[in-house]
């Protein structure tokens, strides 16, 4: 009886965790897949006390036409990405996003902050560069004092929609990001550069043997592996590279990643290639093929580059999206870590030349490890975490179109 009171009472003065809104989208695979690391980062590191969730921003809008980004997204970035490179390149400053938000507002802010009224946080954390803008319009129409973080989940070339919003913090994964963020005004003691958020799996599977890998996955030992994914949605000439590469016999076992990319693997798996390649379509164990591979054939997609340093992967990058990846070409063949390779056919010389020559290959594979950032997750959680200190509420004034502060959800004193 007495016990019963005691837990009872030490379950009423528990303190509260701390709510952490992580807003993403599922435009390509690689929000998601951040916003997920660190999010288990942070459960791994501060247990119950961090409550997190994350929500897919467009999706949960219910507005059109923001809840078909998502599905749009590989329409967008189709035509070799060149629609896609000139709509970065044409919005890529802050005045323009900023104008082009505001144009947007009217209509879109009663979901926008409905959003936000439905996921009560004390930390916001956005890892998508479109709604940062409108994050800030929100959140101070409500009078809502909510700390902001931003995580930059492009290596090089960050878009300017990453830096329009007045966070509180902006965590980037290179210099060259922060320089571009200096670039956009922010000031410097609000930058810190930590690398990409990686999932766990992939900093733990640092420890797998190549040959441990490949006997999970039934691969053979005998042969070098050559791995070839691009991205989440499968992009690019990937279909290409795989045919013209089959057709020089290259002595290597070859598997292709098609992602959420249906037609592509129903197209390979159906032609009749000259030799065996191994057709997956989306695999929830990328680090263990990653381990299993000794060279990794891919788009210059951030998310995959990161993964492909942690495993210490030679590239061959066959494709980059125009503007927001182009900067990652440079990261990676600068740094002396892979090739650039824009068209099939030399996307397959590529893989022959490092297939014949193991100690390019050897050298490349130091290189691509060396640019790993192991500790980037977990220095990215506690950055997020030290953003959950208490803060006072601002005066509350009016909000237009939104709903009053008084009625908002967060409680700043931390009741
Ligand atoms: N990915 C995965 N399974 C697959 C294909 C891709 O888990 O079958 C993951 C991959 O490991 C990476 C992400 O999807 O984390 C792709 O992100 P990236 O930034 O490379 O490209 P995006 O898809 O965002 O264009």
């Amino acid at each position: 009886m007495i016990w019963d009171h005691r837990l009872r009472l030490r379950a009423n003065t528990a303190p509260k965790p701390k709510r952490f809104l992580f807003l993403f989208s599922d435009t390509g695979g690689g929000h998601r897949a951040s916003s997920q690391a660190v999010k288990d980062e942070m459960e791994r590191l501060y247990g119950s006390a961090a409550a997190v969730e994350m929500v897919d921003i467009f999706t949960e809008m219910e507005r059109w036409p923001f809840d078909r980004f998502p599905a749009w997204y590989p329409i967008c970035v189709g035509l070799n990405g060149i629609p896609w490179g000139v709509g970065f390149h044409l919005s890529d400053g802050v005045h323009l996003v900023k104008t082009m938000s505001k144009l947007v507002w009217p209509y879109a802010r009663r979901s926008f902050c409905d959003l936000l009224r439905q996921h009560p946080a004390d930390v916001i954390v956005s890892f998508h560069p479109i709604p940062n803008y409108a994050l800030s319009l929100g959140l101070r129409r409500m009078g809502w004092e909510i700390p902001l973080g931003i995580v930059a989940v492009d290596l090089v070339t960050v878009h300017a929609g990453w830096f329009v919003s007045a966070a509180d913090t902006y965590l980037v994964p290179t210099y060259a990001a922060k320089a571009r963020a200096m670039r956009w005004s922010i000031t410097e003691s609000r930058i810190r550069v930590t690398g990409m958020p990686t999932r766990r799996r992939f900093i733990t599977s640092m420890e797998l043997s190549k040959s441990r890998a490949r006997t999970q996955l039934n691969l053979p030992q005998d042969r070098p592996m050559v791995l070839i994914v691009g991205g989440g949605e499968g992009l690019g000439p990937l279909g290409q590279v795989v045919r013209l590469l089959a057709c020089r016999r290259p002595d290597a076992h070859i598997v292709v990643i098609t992602g959420h990319n249906r037609s592509l693997y129903q197209e390979l798996a159906h032609s009749d290639l000259p030799i065996h390649i191994q057709i997956e379509g989306f695999v929830s164990n990328m680090e263990v093929w990653m381990r299993a591979a000794d060279i990794l054939v891919t788009k210059a997609g951030p998310n995959s580059l990161a993964e492909a340093f942690l495993a210490g992967l030679p590239l061959v990058l066959y494709t980059a999206l125009p503007g927001q990846e182009e900067g990652n070409i440079d990261h990676v063949v600068g740094n002396g870590a892979g090739i650039w390779a824009p068209l099939p056919r030399m996307a397959v010389r590529a893989v022959l030349q490092l297939l014949h020559d193991p100690e390019k290959r050897a050298a490349m594979a130091k290189k691509s490890q060396a640019l790993a950032r192991p500790l980037a997750t977990e220095q990215i959680a506690r950055e997020i975490w030290q953003l959950a200190r208490p803060r006072r509420q601002t005066s509350v004034s009016t909000p237009v179109g939104c709903y009053p502060a008084s009625v908002g959800p967060i409680d700043r004193a931390g009741n």
